[in-house]
């Protein structure tokens, strides 16, 4: 089973310390963002339009929330008259708690998953575990994780820090149809994958999936997905239920048709999704009982934040840790969440509330890549700053306040400069010594310069005034 995050998250400075001792970690991720990084740029590329794209698609995001509960209150009643239930959670705890009584009532003991984010944010697995219940992943990459009994380390490839080789030692170790002959090529290990699958699929009475989108008009729920595990979950089961965080509201179809544009370049590398499935309510085919649960879980106290709400437009895609340099060295699991990188920087701290995952804003170099990329234009970086200051007005001890208060003095003009002739007056002692050995022991920088080497000053001799 694999595992969620639920308890306290652990402090990004002690993960990311581990992880970067890992250089087998580090290469995984390399290779893999920087494959996914210059497929999408490629795509990318070829549309004239993207700048207006993106600036709809965060245009229509902002104003969806701004009138959230009319939406959500809509889309309600869409999807109940077609003949769905709908269910509200403002919590983990609630929405485990629906789950888990839809599947006791109907006598079910294993569930198949998609497109399942929200069921990690959750611990949906934990939970249903916890009754008997067990939840089988069905996408490929939640498939290698829940097998090796890890958390995901990405949003969209969540085994990125895992090599081929790995992939296929745990294969044969944990599934029984897997040869030991088997080789570390992708075509056979999606094939072991998929002959283990089948039957899961076969034999599964209730699947629990995610959704990327919500349509308010219609009561109509969206999951796109490239290798057709989905449209296996959303049609072959007797019960459907999907989880969706209440961000994933979209007043019309006609907004649909610009994330459908901006997801799948943003997030693999294609220019569409190979699979696209909607459902609205019971259908004609497929599952004949369909429930999807609205949740909460802090988005209505990030929605609060007039700074940090734009944070909930993000719709997944992953382009941002993609391209983060942190997120690049440090890997997903540093920042013990299910949404890692510049995304989780800003969204954990939020969902989880006041001094939950404090040190997250500050998993940042502020390079501004992650806003380049960004389909929907989230400012990560405005949001990262406006997190960190209000991290150190509500938390920080009086010693982290007194240093602050002495370092703005000393940065403003006045502190400049009388810095610039301590500098004058004292670099020829300060370069006469290694600024690595000095770093080192100095308090402030110790920890600065445990992973950085900082280079000895060249002089001119020259006096600065
Ligand atoms: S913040 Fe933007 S780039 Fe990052 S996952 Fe969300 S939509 Fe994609």
């Amino acid at each position: 089973m694999g595992k969620g995050y639920s308890g306290v998250p652990i402090p990004f400075p002690k993960l990311a310390k581990e992880a970067l001792k890992d250089t087998q970690l580090r290469t995984n991720l390399n290779r893999a963002t920087t494959t996914i990084r210059n497929k999408r740029a490629r795509v990318v590329a070829e549309v004239q339009d993207w700048e207006a794209l993106r600036q709809a698609g965060h245009d229509i995001k902002m104003a969806a929330m701004a009138e959230l509960s009319t939406h959500l209150i809509r889309f309600e009643k869409e999807f109940t008259e077609a003949g769905g239930t709908v269910h509200w959670a403002r919590d983990s705890k609630e929405a485990c708690e629906i789950v888990t009584k839809i599947a006791l009532d109907n006598t079910i003991s294993e569930v198949v998953k998609v497109k399942s984010l929200t069921t990690d944010e959750i611990s949906l697995n934990e939970h249903l575990a916890k009754y008997g219940i067990s939840a089988k992943e069905t996408d490929l990459a939640e498939l290698i994780i829940q097998l090796a009994d890890e958390h995901p380390s990405h949003i969209l490839v969540p085994a990125i820090h895992k090599n081929r080789d790995q992939i296929r030692d745990l294969f044969v170790k944990e599934i029984p149809e897997a040869s030991s002959s088997l080789t570390n090529s992708p075509t056979e290990l999606a094939m072991t994958a998929r002959t283990h699958l089948r039957k899961k699929f076969l034999s599964a009475r209730m699947a629990v999936s995610g959704a990327n989108f919500a349509i308010a008009e219609s009561g109509t729920l969206c999951v796109v997905e490239s290798e057709g595990n989905g449209r296996m979950c959303l049609t072959l089961p007797e019960i459907l239920v999907s989880i969706i965080g209440i961000e994933k509201i979209l007043p019309t179809w006609n907004d649909l048709e610009v994330f459908l544009q901006l997801l799948p370049r943003s997030a693999t590398g294609e220019r569409m999704n190979p699979y696209t499935s909607f459902w609205t309510g019971k259908c004609g085919d497929g599952p004949s009982e369909r429930h999807v649960i609205l949740l909460d879980n802090g988005r209505i106290q990030t929605l609060a934040d007039t700074v940090g709400r734009e944070a909930l437009a993000c719709i997944r895609c992953s382009a941002c840790m993609n391209v983060c340099p942190v997120y690049e060295r440090t890997g997903g699991h540093s920042y013990s969440s299910v949404y890692p990188g510049p995304i989780g920087a800003i969204i954990t701290p939020q969902l989880l509330g006041p001094g939950q995952a404090k040190t997250l804003p500050f998993a940042s170099t502020l390079c501004g890549a992650c806003y380049d990329v960004c389909p929907v234009k989230i400012n990560i970086p405005k949001i990262l700053v406006h997190l960190r200051a209000k991290e150190n007005r509500d938390n920080a001890s009086v010693l982290e306040k007194l240093v602050m208060r002495i370092a703005s003095k000393a940065l403003g003009p006045q502190g400049l400069r009388y810095l610039s002739r301590f500098t004058s007056t004292f670099a020829p002692l300060i370069a006469s010594a290694s600024m690595q050995t000095i770093a080192r022991h100095l308090p402030v920088l110790r920890k600065w310069s445990a992973f950085r080497n900082i280079p000895t000053p060249r002089l001119s001799g020259k006096h600065h005034r």
